[in-house]
């Protein structure tokens, strides 16, 4: 029951990593552009990759939104949201600005210490992995081959961690594509080949997370090619992602190390 709510702990905290409470954004467009100067409406993109706030909604920063543009004022962007100046659309603010979606616009707030979230995000993640390899039985490796899909890359790596349950498995881990997506799945066994024990079939639901969630379904088919590693071919279709993917399943560990 510990390691259930441990691991349910877990895809809390993988989840809720990116998430926002919408709760400080307000619901209304300003209705008068002569602002208090410390409370002044400022404009963020929620998606990934965002770091910067702007002074105006059409600023070139915003191009690459992949989530919603929303405004709010500075105190909380620069507090709440930890985001700093856009170096594009605000003046003054050269060495301490920063600009969103970096790849694709180039650096421009080189001088910022924005860069202290991101080595708090990588302990994170790092702890987190940590965990889920302590708590689990699999690792598993997979080559996505994306259908036609508005903002899919036509191939993407999956990868993560599976915790084996007596007929099931539940799967966590990443999508390695244009952007970084999460991936949880619960996998039941629906079918075993009466001749061989190594095939076995598995179906069961899926989420995927970008930049809202995605839900569907996952067939899988393994083969057992040794003690530790089985082939693994299956098809995901959610409201989110459509692919075939190909790869490998290794098996690391039956029990926790303290349990050996
Ligand atoms: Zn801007």
């Amino acid at each position: 029951m510990i390691r259930l709510r441990l691991f349910l702990l877990l895809i809390y905290s993988v989840f809720s990593f990116q998430g926002y409470s919408d709760i400080h954004f307000k619901s209304e467009t300003p209705q008068s552009p002569f602002l208090q100067n410390n409370n002044q409406t400022v404009y963020v993109c929620t998606g990934s990759y965002a770091y910067a706030y702007h002074s105006r909604s059409n600023c070139n920063g915003l191009n690459n939104c992949k989530g919603e543009i929303k405004y709010t004022d500075e105190y909380y962007a620069r507090t709440g949201l930890n985001r700093k100046p856009c170096c594009i659309c605000w003046s003054n603010v050269i060495g301490d600005c920063k600009n969103d979606n970096t790849e694709a616009v180039g650096s421009g707030g080189a001088g910022g210490n924005g860069s202290n979230n991101d080595a708090l995000a990588a302990v994170g993640i790092a702890i987190i992995a940590g965990s889920a390899a302590i708590l689990s039985n699999d690792f598993y490796l997979h080559n996505n081959f994306n259908f036609a899909n508005k903002e899919v890359s036509p191939l993407s790596i999956g990868l993560g961690f599976r915790k084996l349950l007596k007929e099931s498995a539940i799967e966590y881990g990443l999508i390695l594509g244009d952007n970084v997506d999460y991936q949880l799945s619960y996998l039941h066994k629906i079918h075993s080949s009466k001749k061989s024990d190594r095939f076995n079939v598995f179906l069961g639901p899926s989420l995927n997370y970008v930049d809202q969630i995605g839900f569907g379904g996952l067939l899988s088919s393994q083969y057992t090619l040794g003690k530790v590693v089985k082939l693994d071919v299956r098809y995901e279709l959610t409201s989110q992602s459509h692919r075939i993917s190909l790869g490998f399943i290794f098996h690391y560990q039956d029990k926790y190390f303290w349990q050996r």
